[in-house]
C-alpha cells in the first residue's frame, strides 16, 4: 500500500509527488504511458525532436522559476505574427493593422469606434465586440475561435480570458494602423527553452528520485475502499489519492457518484490536437518561432518552429515545422492521417515556408485532451463534479485534473496542494 497515490506523470503529477517528498511522505506516481511528462513530453523522429505542440516556459512564481533555472536555457523574445490572405501581420492583429488594405482599416477602425457599452457576463462573442469593435472582432478573433476552440466565439464564457488577449487604446489602433514600428504588447516579455533535450529537460530535476511507474493505465477508482485498479488487473491501495488525469474520466471510473454529478462530467469537453509535424533538409523554414492562421481553408490554427526553440531539435543544417489542428465533440477533424499531412504540406509551399522536395520527415498524431473549453455554464458544471470528487477525499490537480485553463507553471503549483492534504498542516 502507498500513502499517496498519484494519477499521471505529467507536471502536475510530478510536482504533487515532488511536493510530498519534501514534505516527508511517501508517494507514488501511475502513469498510463510508457513515458512520464504528458504534454511536456516529445517524441523523436530521424533525430528531430517535436515537442507536443509549442511548448515555451515563462513563470512569475518563484518556486517554477527555481525549477527552470536547474537547466541550461535559451532566451526567446516573443514575436508571434498572423497570416490572413497572404498576408503576415504582427500579433496582436488589434493594434497592428498595418498590412491591410487602405479600406479595410477604415472599416476596423470606424468599428473600433463604434465598439458596444460593455455589459454584465457578456459571452465571448460580446465581449470581443465590446474590445475591438465588431469588424476586428469577427475577421479575427472571432475566426479564430472557431478554429482553435472548435465552436463560434457566442458559446464561449469569457471566465478563460485572463490576460491572454491584448485590449488597446484608439491611439495605439490608429498607431498600428500607420506603421508597422509597433511595440511589442505580447502579454509575456520572454520565454525559455532548454538548450537541450526538448521541454520535457526542465522536469527532469524534480523526477530524480521519485517512485514512478508507466505503462500504468488506472481505469477503476473504490473511494470507499480506497484502491484503485490498474488495466494490467493489479491494484494499489492508498492513504490519499490525488488524480491529474481528466476529470470526466476519473467520474466515470467511481461506481459511487450520483446521476446528476455524472451528467454534469460528461457535459464537460475539451478539444484535442490532431499535430503534423514535418522535419526539412535545409536549415530554414519560413521566419517566425510561431504564427496563428485565420484562413478558414488552412485547416490548422497554428504553427511553430521546433529548430527555432533550439538548434538541439534538429539534426544539423536542417529546419522543422509543427502544425496544430483543433477538432471537438462538436466539430469532426476535416482530414486525418497521411489526408492531413498533404494538406498541410500544399499550405507550406503556398505560404513559401518551404518545398515538398525538402521534406524528410512527416508525421501525424493525436493529443486527445488539448484545451478544456469554458462554455457557457461549463464552471457551475466542474466545480460540482469538483466538489463531489473531492467530497471522496481525491484530491484533483492540474490541467484536466482541476478541468482549468492552466499553463505548464499553474500545472505545477497546482500539484503543489497535495502540502494541504490533511496530514500536511
Ligand atoms: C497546445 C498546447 C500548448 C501549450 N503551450 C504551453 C506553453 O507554451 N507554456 C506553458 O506553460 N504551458 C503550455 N500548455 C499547457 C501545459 O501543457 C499544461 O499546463 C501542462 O502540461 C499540464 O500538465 P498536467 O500534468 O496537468 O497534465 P498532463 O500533462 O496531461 O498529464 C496528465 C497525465 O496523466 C496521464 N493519464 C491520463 N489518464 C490516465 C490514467 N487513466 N491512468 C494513469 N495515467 C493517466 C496522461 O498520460 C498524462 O501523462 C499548452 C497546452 C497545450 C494543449
Amino acid at each position: 500500500m502507498a500513502e499517496i497515490v498519484i494519477l499521471g506523470g505529467g507536471v502536475s503529477g510530478i510536482s504533487a509527488a515532488w511536493h510530498a517528498r519534501r514534505a516527508g511522505r511517501e508517494a507514488v506516481i501511475f502513469e498510463a504511458k510508457e513515458r512520464w511528462g504528458g504534454l511536456l513530453d516529445h517524441f523523436c523522429l530521424d533525430g528531430y525532436r517535436f515537442d507536443n505542440a509549442v511548448h515555451f516556459a515563462f513563470s512569475s512564481n518563484d518556486d517554477y522559476r527555481a525549477v527552470l533555472e536547474m537547466s541550461e536555457y535559451t532566451i526567446h523574445k516573443p514575436e508571434p505574427f498572423n497570416y490572413e490572405l497572404g498576408r503576415w501581420l504582427k500579433h496582436p492583429v488589434q493594434n497592428n493593422l498595418y498590412p491591410l488594405p487602405a479600406e479595410e482599416k477604415v472599416e476596423a477602425i470606424k468599428s473600433f469606434l463604434e465598439r458596444p457599452e460593455r455589459s454584465d457576463d457578456p459571452d465571448y462573442g460580446q465581449w470581443l465586440e465590446q474590445q475591438f469593435g465588431k469588424w476586428i472582432a469577427s475577421r479575427f478573433p472571432g475566426r479564430y475561435t472557431e478554429k482553435y476552440w472548435t465552436v463560434p466565439a457566442e458559446q464561449l464564457s469569457t471566465a478563460w480570458i485572463g490576460n491572454r488577449l491584448y485590449r488597446p487604446s484608439l491611439e495605439e489602433v490608429l498607431f498600428g494602423a500607420m506603421t508597422s514600428r509597433t511595440p511589442d504588447t505580447y502579454y509575456l516579455p520572454e520565454m525559455l527553452y532548454p538548450r537541450r533535450g526538448g521541454y520535457r529537460t526542465f522536469l527532469e530535476p524534480l523526477v530524480e528520485g521519485l517512485n514512478l511507474q508507466t505503462g500504468k493505465e488506472a481505469v477503476y477508482v473504490d473511494p470507499q475502499n480506497k484502491y484503485v485498479e490498474f488495466q494490467d488487473g493489479s491494484r494499489e491501495h492508498y492513504n490519499y489519492l490525488v488524480s491529474s488525469i481528466p476529470l470526466p474520466e476519473l467520474v466515470t471510473m467511481i461506481d459511487a457518484f450520483s446521476t446528476s454529478v455524472k451528467e454534469a462530467a460528461a457535459s464537460l469537453w475539451a478539444t484535442s490536437v490532431a499535430l503534423v509535424s514535418l522535419g526539412f533538409s535545409k536549415p530554414k523554414a519560413g521566419d517566425h518561432l510561431w504564427f496563428y492562421i485565420y484562413d478558414q481553408d488552412i485547416l490548422p490554427s497554428r504553427s511553430h518552429a521546433p529548430y527555432l526553440k533550439s538548434a538541439d531539435n534538429v539534426p544539423a543544417d536542417c529546419s522543422s515545422l509543427q502544425f496544430e489542428t483543433y477538432f471537438s465533440r462538436h466539430k469532426d477533424l476535416a482530414l486525418s492521417g497521411d489526408q492531413l499531412i498533404d494538406h498541410v504540406i500544399n499550405q507550406v509551399e503556398r505560404l513559401n515556408l518551404a518545398n515538398r522536395s525538402d521534406i524528410t520527415v512527416a508525421d501525424f498524431r493525436v493529443l486527445p485532451y488539448g484545451n478544456v473549453v469554458f462554455d457557457r455554464g461549463m464552471v457551475e458544471r466542474r466545480n460540482y463534479v469538483l466538489e463531489a470528487v473531492e467530497k471522496f477525499s481525491i484530491l484533483p490537480v492540474g490541467r484536466f485534473g482541476e478541468w482549468d485553463y492552466l499553463w505548464a507553471d499553474q500545472s505545477f503549483l497546482s500539484g503543489k496542494k497535495v502540502e494541504k492534504l490533511p496530514f500536511m498542516v
